[in-house]
Order: C-alpha cells, then sequence, then structure tokens
C-alpha cells in the first residue's frame, strides 16, 4: 500500500514561513491499495488539493473513512471538487455516535446559515457503509475499527493488505479515559508489531499539565506507545498549531533521543504534507 500525506496539522489550519516543512493543512491521508484504489482519511482542509489532484487523475470512485467530525477532521469537505461532478461515486465509512448517519455528521457544517452552498448541489452518489466498530473490507484492503478516548468519542483505524499493517490513531488521549474509550493496553496490543504507526502527538509534556482532558497525548506517550508496540516506523501527527518547523524537528530529535536510550530499533519521524511512505 502506498500512503500520502494531504494534511497533518492539528485543531486549525495554519500558513507561513514556520510552517514549509511540515504543512499547515489538518487531517486528511490517502491511501492507494495494490490495485490502485483509493481510500482517503478524514476530510481535513488537506482534502482539497487532494481532490484537484483527484480530477486532474479522472478518478471517480472513492471510500471516505472518518475518524470523528471535529472541524479540523470536517471542514475540506465542500472544498473537495469531486464531490460536484454526478460521475463521482463515494462510499462512506465511520461511526455515527450521536447522529443518525455519517453523513449526517459530515454534512451538517453545509447546513445554512454556516455555509453558501446547499448540500443539493452536491452531486456525486454518496452511500454509507453500514460497519462502524466491526472490521470490513474495501476492496482489497482489511479495516479494522477501534474506538478512541477523545471527547466526542472517535475512531482509529488499522489498514491491513498482503501482511503489512497501518495503523492510524489520531486525537487519541492515551494517558486518559474518554468515554467511549480504550486503555493504554489496548492502543498497544491494537498497534502490535505494525509495520507503521501515525499518532496524535499534539502536546510537550510541560503543555500537558494545561490540556489534560483535551482528547490528545504527548509526543512522549505516543513515542511510548509506539516502543510498547514494537512497531517499525512512528509517525508524529496532529502537529499543534504553534508548533514551528523547528520545534517540530525539536520534537522527533528527543525521540530519537529516548529510541536510542531504550534501545528501541523504532525509526521516529514527524508526518509531513506530501510525505509517501510505502508498504
Ligand atoms: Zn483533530
Ligand atoms: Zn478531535
Amino acid at each position: 500500500m502506498l500512503i500520502r500525506c494531504w494534511g497533518a496539522r492539528g485543531s486549525i489550519a495554519v500558513s507561513g514561513q514556520e510552517y514549509l516543512a511540515y504543512g499547515g493543512d489538518t487531517t486528511c491521508i490517502e491511501i492507494r491499495t495494490k490495485d490502485d484504489d483509493i481510500i482517503i482519511i478524514d476530510a481535513g482542509s488537506g482534502i482539497r488539493r487532494l481532490g484537484n489532484a483527484l480530477l486532474k487523475e479522472n478518478r471517480q470512485e472513492i471510500s471516505l473513512v472518518f475518524t470523528h467530525a471535529h472541524w479540523d477532521h470536517i471542514l475540506g469537505f465542500p472544498f473537495f471538487k469531486p464531490i460536484y461532478f454526478s460521475k463521482t461515486s463515494i462510499t462512506m465509512y465511520g461511526c455515527p455516535f450521536a447522529q443518525n448517519s455519517i453523513q449526517d455528521l459530515v454534512l451538517k457544517p453545509m447546513n445554512p446559515p454556516y455555509f453558501p452552498i446547499k448540500f443539493d448541489e452536491v452531486k456525486a452518489a454518496i452511500r454509507t457503509g453500514k460497519e462502524c466498530t466491526t472490521r470490513f473490507f474495501i476492496k482489497s484492503m482489511e479495516v479494522v475499527p477501534i474506538l478512541l478516548s477523545h471527547p466526542n468519542q472517535g475512531i482509529g483505524y488499522k489498514f491491513i493488505e498482503d501482511g503489512k499493517s497501518f495503523v492510524f490513531l489520531t486525537d487519541n488521549e492515551l494517558t486518559y479515559r474518554h468515554p467511549g474509550g480504550l486503555l493504554y493496553e489496548d492502543y498497544a496490543a491494537f498497534a502490535r508489531g505494525a509495520d507503521l504507526l501515525i499518532h496524535d502527538a499534539e502536546y510537550t509534556p510541560e503543555e500537558y499539565r494545561r490540556t489534560r482532558m483535551w482528547g490528545h497525548s504527548t509526543y512522549v506517550d505516543a513515542l511510548r506507545l509506539a516502543i510498547d508496540a514494537g512497531v517499525k516506523r512512528f509517525g508524529l501527527f496532529h502537529h499543534n498549531q504553534d508548533r514551528s518547523d523547528g520545534a517540530v524537528d525539536g520534537l522527533v530529535a528527543a525521540c530519537r533521543d529516548e529510541i536510542e536510550r531504550r534501545g528501541s530499533g523504532v525509526e521516529c519521524f514527524a508526518t509531513a504534507r506530501d510525505q509517501e511512505i510505502r508498504l
């Protein structure tokens, strides 16, 4: 599988000289299966550029998997141009939580008075998968969901194809159990031996003293999970909106020091806009 990052920023899109390396767009990850089928995780602001790329490529069949409905994970959806073409066919997956369907969860922000274009203008055929917390398949890709520990809940995923696994856990607070969430040990078991783990690493331990229970992890706890789970590669994700490129580099350096200190073989990096990883 090929994994491409279109947005790794947390909470709100940012721009400026200090964000050029890791990018300012919020969560959007593209996965291409071995047969080149398209799976997208979340519709943060990064999905805008992805939509333009897919139109250029003339691709019409898209699977869209959602983690949860916080703004930074859905607000790119109205700017995802393929939805305005009737030839586009989208299958949405995710848990509706307190709403009637995943479609409601994602499309409500397009209702007046929040957005000028009515949902009727969306021409794409949209169907929703019934799967929520049970394992399912998207073409050749096996998808295993897990409940996250996050305010208003969320879903993380493991993608498995040809014996390779990619675990994506963003907006997950490892050291506080939100309603519906699981324990640190459960996430470690879920990520065990993954070829790639991308995990929420929003805060430093200092910042976390005042952001506890906001639904995010420190990079230290995320790294601990990666090492305990024995993953091969670990990507920091959901970069704080105030974290400059230099500061992100500092977190990666601290992670690498800790990996060496613990004698672990984990390869650590900070997930960056336009980064491609092949498993
Ligand atoms: Zn988020
Ligand atoms: Zn969130």
